[in-house]
Parts: structure tokens; sequence; C-alpha cells
């Protein structure tokens, strides 16, 4: 393959040895019963980085046990706001004081560059921050106009246990987008990383042990979807689940939680377009579709792994993005210069590389990449920057979630035909628009199908801004008030001041 941005292995001090990871439950580490484990390699550098005990249905009805005895005792749930907002405050000032140390963990067992990695867990402490910020800003409604004999209100109470599952692609990035919220709100709750990534979730337990969250408030059970996760979304304990992975699996998370009717909040896949128009700022939209679709290698729900580009320019456009992919940093996950790292597995890359070739062999063309691509001096696996034109509507790389370095490329004429294109996918997570008509830009983001459209940008957001899915790439929201509303009830109170009820029953 021609010229790309390569980077080798890099001298590096790895850990001399791997991370021990234990369950969480009642405020005490422990391993499983019978002392099962299962390991971590690195998908960049082969080696093993961790060990963690497995849980089973014994350590998971634990951990949901401890979190039901806490939220019940009210050590949380009946605390006040500033209380909340101190813990979540000092777990914050934890994460900052601890970034190197998690980061590296992180790229280890999920291959994104280090610098990324810091990036993603430094930036986590400001959504532990902005939560400490609801947990004391919430409130519910009065209503003083229901007469002179009546005061209503509405008050905001914790949903209860909530069960947490998060996946391998932004292991400490998510949780903290939904535990420091459910903290906020008085939740407890039950949470379960990725088998692939589950060290910086031990690392965060640490942390909130080390700012004193109450024992049982968190509690963490490391383990596979079955039967851990599975029971965390079935258990009658639990009152709601709140899960971000693949659309598959929040299915089934659907279908185990309706047998208590537990509220569900699901974070799942997507298939974001960006759609050029002429009149763009063309630079500007080459550099956002060269890093929507190569952030994370691709392995990320908000990528754009679709393209959708006027005629008029699309050959231009084209090769404007190709000659940028050629420039971004592809390699070991350990040097500072690395953009783009490892794929999680050697069955995903192969999973990857199926989608390119069916789309060939259905007459798309690669006009970059297309294949795994050797770094030297690692084993480990990456996929070569790739980007394929010809593609159609109906073929799986424009339908489905590639979840790889792999872009397609549609084209359109008109408006209409573009959001016609944006809007036919069974996904709605989120859409992008490049053009610089204010109008445009406003008609496509009030007709697109997603529950976030950016506008000559691209995966800009903030604590303060809700995120989550149309369609099925979810249901609910997270961050911002949105994301705190999730794991709260809410309660009526009708209050009659003074004795001037009229009896139903006559006293006669
Ligand atoms: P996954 O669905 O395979 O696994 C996610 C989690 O669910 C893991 O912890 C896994 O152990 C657990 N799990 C598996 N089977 C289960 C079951 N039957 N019951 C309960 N839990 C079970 O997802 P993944 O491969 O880890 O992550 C990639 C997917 O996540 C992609 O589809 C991506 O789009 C999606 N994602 C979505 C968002 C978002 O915010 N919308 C963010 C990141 C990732």
């Amino acid at each position: 393959m021609t010229e790309l941005n390569l980077i080798e292995a890099t001298k590096a001090d790895l850990p001399d040895a791997p991370f021990e990871g234990r369950h969480l439950i009642g405020g005490e580490w422990r391993a499983s019963a019978g002392g099962a484990t299962f390991d971590r390699l690195s998908p960049s550098h082969g080696m093993l980085v961790s060990r963690s005990a497995k849980g089973g249905e014994a350590e998971t009805e634990a951990a949901i046990d401890a979190a039901r005895a806490a939220f019940d005792s009210g050590v949380w749930s009946r605390i006040s706001g500033k209380a909340r907002a101190t813990l979540l405050l000092r777990v914050a000032d934890l994460i900052e004081a601890n970034v190197d140390r998690i980061a590296l963990l992180e790229t280890l067992e999920s291959g994104k560059p280090i610098s990324q990695s810091k990036g993603e867990v430094g930036g986590a402490a400001d959504l532990w921050r902005y939560a400490a910020s609801l947990a004391r800003t919430m409130h519910g409604d009065s209503h003083n106009t229901l007469g002179e004999d009546m005061l209503g209100v509405v008050l905001k109470e914790p949903i209860g246990v909530v069960s947490i599952i998060t996946p391998w692609n932004f292991p400490f990035w998510i949780l903290s987008q939904k535990l420091p919220f459910a903290l906020a709100a008085g939740c407890t709750c039950v949470i379960k990383p990725s088998e692939m990534t589950p060290s910086t979730t031990v690392m965060m337990g640490e942390l909130l042990v080390e700012a004193g969250v109450p024992a049982g408030v968190v509690n963490i059970v490391l383990g596979h979807g079955q039967p851990v996760g599975a029971l965390m979304a079935s258990h009658p304990e639990v009152d709601m689940v709140t899960f971000t992975g693949s659309t598959a699996v929040g299915k089934a998370i659907s279908v185990a939680a309706a047998g208590t009717l537990k509220k569900v909040a699901l974070e799942l896949g997507g298939k974001n377009p960006q759609v050029i128009f002429p009149d763009a700022d063309l630079d500007g939209a080459a550099d956002a579709v060269t890093f929507g679709v190569y952030f994370n290698v691709g392995q990320c729900c908000n990528s754009s792994s679709r393209i959708i580009v006027h005629e008029d320019i699309a050959a231009s456009f084209v090769d404007k993005v190709v000659a940028l992919s050629r420039k971004v940093a592809f390699g070991d996950p350990l040097s500072p210069n690395t953009q783009v790292g490892a794929i999680v597995t050697s069955q995903h890359q192969d999973k990857i590389d199926g989608y390119v070739r069916d789309a060939v062999a259905a007459g798309a063309d690669v006009c970059l990449g297309g294949a795994p691509l050797s770094v030297p001096g690692l084993p480990g696996q990456f996929y070569q920057p790739t980007v394929v034109r010809g593609v159609t509507p109906d073929m799986a790389i424009a339908r489905e979630e590639v979840f790889g370095p792999v872009l397609s490329v549609l084209t359109f004429r008109t408006l209409e035909e573009a959001i016609t294109l944006t809007n036919d996918a069974a996904y709605g997570l989120s859409a992008g628009v490049w053009s610089e008509n204010v109008h445009t830009c406003l008609e496509f983001a009030r007709r697109a199908q997603a529950g976030t459209v950016w506008t000559n940008t691209w995966m800009d957001g903030y604590p303060e801004m809700t995120f989550g899915g149309f369609k099925q790439s979810g249901q609910g929201r997270e961050i911002g008030p949105y994301g705190l509303d999730e794991f709260l009830e809410v309660k009526t109170v009708a209050m009659r001041i003074g004795r001037t009820r009229a009896n139903w029953v006559s006293a006669g």
C-alpha cells in the first residue's frame, strides 16, 4: 500500500504485571466464589493486560442486594444535594490526579491512542463536576394556583437501584456519562463494564472508595453479558437499567427488563451521515469527515461512517479526504504521536474486512485501503484507513454499523434527496450538514431523524447538551439536565389546607 502515516512500535514502559481486578460489593473488594478469572490481552501489544474476577449469579445477586440495602437505608438517597455534590467533586479531583495511570490501562485494554485516553479520562472529570452542579440545583415544581385551600408540589426522587452496563469503546467516558448523574439523583448502582475493558471501571471504584462513597452505594461486578448483565437487566430488585452497547444487546435487555417493567435507557449504534453541499467550506468538511470516520478507529457510535456528498463536487471532495487520510497517524497507541490505534479483537477485524469485501463484490470501488494493516514491531490487529465510493443505499456497508475505519461515499443532487438518504436508516443517532447557507443547515437540522445534528462541525459535545438516539439508536437521554431526569421518579403531593374538604359520604 502506498504512503500512509504509519507509527511503528515505540519504546514504552509497559506495566510489569497484569492489573488484578476484583468485584466491589458492599464496600469490599472480592474475588469470585471458586476463584474464577478472565484475561484481557492488549489488542495492540498482545501482552496480558489484566486478570479479572469472573462474576457469576452469586456475585451479581450480592451486588444487587448491597445496592438495594444501601438505597433503602437512606445513607445516600436521603442526604442533601450538597453532600452528594461534595463527594462528586472529590471524585472529579481524584480523576484528574490519576489521569496517566488510568489512561495507560485504557489504552492497553482498548487499543486507543494514549493521547486520546488521557483526553477522555481527564475530560470525564468535567462530567462529574457538571453532575455535582445538578445535585445541588435540581428541584421539582410547586402549584400555588389550585385554589385557596390547595397547595400542590411535584417532588423529584431517585428512581432507586440502577444497573449500569457499559461497552468497550469508551469505557471510562461512558461510565462517567451515567454514574455521576445516577449518584447526583440519589440512586445506588451496580456496574458491569465490558469484559474486554474492565480495569478502568475498577480504578473508578477505587477512586470512589477513596472519596468516601458509603458502602453499597456503588457496586461493580466484572464478567460477561451472561449471566451478569442479563441478571442485572431482569432482577426484580433493580429499578432501572441503563445500557450503552449494540442495538442487538439493547433489544435483549429490553426483553429481559420487561418482566418487571423496570425503566430502560438505551444508547445504541448509529449509521451517521455527514452531508456536504457544494457551497460548504470544503477543506473544513474534508477534515471533519476524516476525523469523524477514523476517530477511535471508527469504533465509535458517533462515527460518520457515511458521507452524502453533492454529485458536482463528489470526485474532488473524495480526493481531498483520501489525501488527508494518508496523513492521519495510524499505529502504536502508546506513541504520543498516534491518532488512530488498534482494532479491539481479531474477530472484529474480520467483520470489518467482510463489509468491505461484500461492498466490492456488489460493485463498489475501494479508493483507499481496504485491508488489514501491519504495524512493525506490534503483534496486534490494525486496519488501513479505507474509503469506498460507488456505494448504493441498499448495500450493507451503507446501512449497517461497520465499526471500523471505513468511509462509504454516497451522492445526492437535491436537499430533498439528501434528507431522504439521511433518514433511510434504522438508526438515528447523529447527522451533520456542511453548507454556508444557514437556511440549508436549519432545514436539514429540523428534518434529520437524529438525536444530535451538527452543522459545519462534527462531534462537538458538552456536559450541558443532552445526547441520545432516535429510532433504533436508543431511548432516553444522557448528560445535560435530561440525563439527570432519567434517574428520577416524579411524585405529586396534593395538600389540602384547612378542613375544607367536602365529605363524599353524607353525614346524615
Ligand atoms: P455489546 O452490546 O456487545 O456489549 C455491551 C455490554 O453489554 C458489555 O458490557 C457486554 O458484556 C454486555 N452484554 C452482552 N450481552 C448482554 C446481555 N444479554 N445482557 C446484558 N448485558 C449484555 O457492545 P460493545 O461491542 O461492547 O460496544 C459496541 C456497541 O456499542 C456499538 O454498537 C456502538 O455503537 C455502541 N455504542 C453506543 C454508544 C451511544 O452512546 N449510543 C456509545 C458507545 C457505543
